[in-house]
Formats: C-alpha cells, structure tokens, sequence
C-alpha cells in the first residue's frame, strides 16, 4: 500500500475543518452527527477542536458489505440524538457516489432540524453520482481504494494512523 496522506497532512486538514466549522457556527449550539463506523477517527479528532456548545451522536449507514463495491444502504439511527430544532452538522469519513450521505440526508429531513448540512475528510474526484457537494471537504483524492483513519476494507485497517491506497494486488489478494 501506498501512503495518500501522513498523519501530518491528516492532523493539518482536521484542524482546518475544525476552524471553518468554529466560524460558521460561533458559538450557537451544534449537534454533530458521525456516520458509523468510518467517522470514529476523525469524529474524535475534530470534536475535541470544536469551540461552540456540541452534542455528539451517531449514525449506522453502511453500503459496503465486504468488498469494495457498493451495495444496498442499511440505515441504524438508534443512537442518533433528538436533532428536532437543532442546527445538524453529519460527519463521515468519505463522498464517493454521494449516494449514502444524499440517503442520509433525506432520512434525517423528516426528523425536521433547524438546519442540516454535511462535513467530510474525504472526497473522491470525479465519482459522485448525486447532485450534492457536502458542505465542508478537507480533502479531495484521486479515485482509489483508502484505508486508515477510521476507513476499512473488510473492517480492517481503521487503526491506521495515516491515509494508504491499497494496490489491486492488495484488494485481489484479500478477496480471495
Ligand atoms: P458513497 O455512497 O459511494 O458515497 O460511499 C460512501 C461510503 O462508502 C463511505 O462512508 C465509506 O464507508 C465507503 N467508502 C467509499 N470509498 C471508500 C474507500 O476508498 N475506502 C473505504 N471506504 C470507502
Ligand atoms: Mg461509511
């Protein structure tokens, strides 16, 4: 595998998600939504730099069932907060097709916020699907396979400190 981003690079696109985020919101009281189990990383990182008044809660949404292509949403919002009259942020780990966080996003329209919009580590050039941007990027990438910093293949690699491309030997090998 191939390092994308270093811990550095990791640690310097948080802290600037996290400003942005503490000047759009100064101080009016937020809710942040993190989109299992990709975000735990960056979740735990960001919160801790975030200023104004935060409840944090989760949500389960996964497509990809073991391999790397995507399958049918499962959406679990039992651990989600109340987000009725609240200002919303969700936080995943990456926007590939867009398809999960548009989903997401209608679901979580009925539970009626004040306002709703999205944060995301990653975003993959060139691959959406929807007509949707989030509303904050740290970072775009080229169209591969990561891993590390809360993403998996297989639910393996979370741990990684540091962002990697798995090679297609990697992938290949693994699925067999
Ligand atoms: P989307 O619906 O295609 O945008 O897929 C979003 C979800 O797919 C993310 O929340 C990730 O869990 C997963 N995903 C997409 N690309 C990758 C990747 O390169 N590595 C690991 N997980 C990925
Ligand atoms: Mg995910």
């Amino acid at each position: 595998m191939k390092t994308v981003l270093s811990e550095e690079d990791l640690r310097e696109g948080v802290r600037k998600l996290a400003d942005e985020l503490n000047e759009a919101y100064k101080g009016r009281p937020l809710t942040v939504v993190g989109v299992m189990t990709g975000c735990i990383v960056l979740l735990s990182d960001m919160i801790r730099q975030l200023k104004m008044p935060l409840r944090v809660g989760v949500v389960q949404a996964s497509s990809y069932r073991d391999n790397t292509t995507s399958g049918k949403l499962v959406i679990n919002s039992d651990l989600m907060l109340d987000i009725s009259g609240r200002d919303v942020l969700v936080l995943d780990d990456i926007f590939d097709t867009g398809k999960t966080m548009v989903e997401l996003l209608s679901t979580m329209k009925e539970l009626g916020p004040k306002s709703l919009h999205t944060g995301v580590l990653l975003l993959k050039k060139g691959q959406q699907q929807v007509d949707y941007r989030p509303d904050y990027v740290a970072f775009e990438i080229p169209n591969e396979f990561v891993v590390g910093y809360g993403l998996d293949y297989r639910d393996e690699y979370r741990n990684l400190p540091f962002l990697a491309a798995l090679e297609d030997h990697e992938i290949n090998a693994a699925a067999t």
